[in-house]
């Protein structure tokens, strides 16, 4: 024998625990679904969590039994985080704003036990209750359910059924690869697909997430995680900020532009994760209150490309760096961050922003590569298209309930994105594959166009997207939202694009509507804006 070290499975659990331990008076800001706000503390929410996990053992559900929620980012919320996937139950969080056959489809085909809601949600849950039929338990996130109790009769208070828990509960320790956590994604195709996180995945994650190159989040920071729980984990951070103890401030439902406004400049918030669309409110609404967003000194953004535009406003107007990052639900979801290397600090100032608007490098734990259609490798130059596919510790092997045949391509996942990579690892979504415009032969990046449109202070809004064209196939239509109090005309418009892409890929038209269609995670439908305006150039 030559020695070795211990080893313990890397459990949730252990996150909660180590923050509880180490920072347990560290303070997790809560505001409540029907107004006011909450202070509570690491410690709290891991004595919580424990008593739940107790109180879920005591209900005597299936084993993994998948335990829902539908529910704002509040402090009830992450100590169900906690609780359902420490006590060994899975903790499929939902996206309330699908449609309501979706959600019936999800809970049923998860078969959730138990769901916990916000009281915002009774009357949605109240509608579709009788199609729910694996359902034992509902449960209102607040301390009394007598009102909600009317329209969802069998429907329990959070409190009472912590207060029935043991809050020295001993978490059970089981397999690492044992499933902690569930997540559909948005479905804009067919029906939603179900991502099973396991507590190994989950724990790798955190540490990526905490990478000094990556996120970066220490018990220094305030983080307003304002991507929702039930958007990939609201990418994760609960569970990077327990590991580090960093102290959260959760925004509960209430979230508008003034009120994050007012959250950040009150709670000292220095870090804050989000969607492109939110930030645009936020940046409105900071400049009419007159707030230097004084605190704030980072801004986490994903889910879309982030605009350079809005990076350029956050820099120049608040000293606020964006890091742009890019991942998807099947990658838990974090694939790449922006962070620059030390050669870039010789970089003149243009050079350096210029790198910093790409969607970044992978993390220890993500491994990237481009490929033709026909799966052959292309090279990292920084310039070359292809598919992107990715491998790694906290990537989906199979789809819930499906195999890893089904969901793999030759052991990588194909992202359906299109993009180009550098040889630091750089990588640059042009794309993703549906949305590409593909015009005689050639590939135009719709983001691209997208990018400098939004750019321009007559437009609130642009989305760009391929219209059949009778000679070429496809050309690009921008579809634009005019700003307040602007009227621009579409040959102004289409002016705006000249000297910064070829002049080929300059849209053919502009059509203007009064806002964009979105999915339930805050994403253009350019699926619904093609169905709209497929034909207009073939008139
Ligand atoms: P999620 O629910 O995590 O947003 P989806 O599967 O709905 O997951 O969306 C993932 C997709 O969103 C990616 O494949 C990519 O097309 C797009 N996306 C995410 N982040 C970025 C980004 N920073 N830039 C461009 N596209 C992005």
């Amino acid at each position: 024998m030559l020695g070795q070290m211990m080893t313990a499975p890397l459990l949730i659990s252990s996150l909660v625990d180590h923050a509880a331990r180490y920072h347990g008076q560290t303070e997790i800001v809560s505001v409540n679904t029907g107004g006011g706000t909450e202070t509570v503390s690491w410690g709290s929410v891991a004595r919580n969590a424990k008593a739940l996990a107790s109180a879920l053992t005591g209900l005597g559900l299936s084993k993994q039994a998948r335990c829902a929620t539908i529910a704002w980012n509040n402090r009830r919320h992450l100590e169900i985080y906690f609780g359902v996937s420490g006590g060994g139950f899975v903790c499929h969080t939902i996206n309330p704003r699908l449609f309501p056959e979706q959600l019936v489809y999800i809970i049923n085909h998860a078969e959730d036990e138990v769901l916990f809601i916000d009281a915002t949600f009774v009357p949605l849950v109240a509608a579709i209750r009788d199609q729910l039929t694996s359902l034992k338990h509902i449960v209102l996130l607040e301390a009394r359910a007598d009102e909600a109790a009317k329209t969802l009769p069998d429907i329990i208070a959070y409190d009472d059924l912590i207060a029935s828990g043991d809050d020295r509960f001993e978490w059970p320790q089981f397999d690492e690869l044992t499933a902690s956590s569930l997540c559909y994604t948005s479905g804009t195709t067919g029906n939603p697909k179900g991502v099973l996180f396991s507590h190994r995945s989950t724990v790798l994650h955190s540490f990526a997430c905490n990478l000094a190159d990556s996120i970066g989040f220490s018990a220094m920071d305030v983080v307003l995680p304002v991507v929702p729980m039930f958007h990939v984990n609201a990418w994760g951070s609960p569970y990077a900020c327990a590991m580090v103890g960093a102290r959260m401030v959760l925004p509960g439902p209430g979230l508008d532009g003034p009120s994050l406004v007012a959250l950040i400049d009150r709670h000292k918030v220095n870090i804050a994760l989000g969607v492109p669309t939110i930030w645009m409110g936020l940046l409105g609404e900071a400049e009419k209150a007159g707030s230097s967003l004084e605190s704030l000194r980072k801004t986490v953004v994903g889910g879309s490309a982030c605009p350079p535009s809005m990076i350029k406003a956050f820099r120049d107007r608040y000293g606020v760096e964006t890091l742009h990052a890019w991942g998807m639900t099947e990658m838990s979801p974090i694939g790449s961050v922006n962070q620059p290397l030390a050669k870039h600090l010789d970089l003149e100032l243009d050079a350096l922003h210029r790198l910093r608007e790409n969607q970044g490098r992978p993390p220890w734990g993500v491994e990237l590569a481009i490929v033709d259609d026909q799966g052959n490798p292309l090279p990292h130059d920084g310039k070359t298209q292809g598919e992107l596919l990715v491998r790694g510790h906290f990537i989906l092997d199979a789809y819930f309930r499906t195999s890893s045949e089904e969901t793999l391509q030759n052991g990588w996942f194909n992202t359906g994105d299109v993009a180009t990579l550098d040889p630091d690892g750089y990588l640059t979504i042009c794309d993703r594959s549906k949305d590409i415009i593909k015009s005689g032969g050639e590939w135009i990046s719709s983001v691209e166009l997208e990018n400098i449109a939004i750019a321009h202070p007559d437009l609130s809004d642009a989305a760009v997207i391929g219209a059949r064209h009778p000679k070429w196939d496809e050309r690009p239509v921008l579809v634009a939202v005019k700003a307040e109090g602007r009227n621009p005309t579409s040959d102004e418009l289409l002016t705006i694009f000249d000297g910064k892409i070829a002049k080929w890929q300059t849209p053919d038209a502009v059509v203007f509507v009064d806002a964009l269609p979105r999915n339930a995670t805050g994403k253009v439908l350019k699926r619904d804006l093609r169905d709209t305006f497929a034909n207009i150039l073939m008139q």
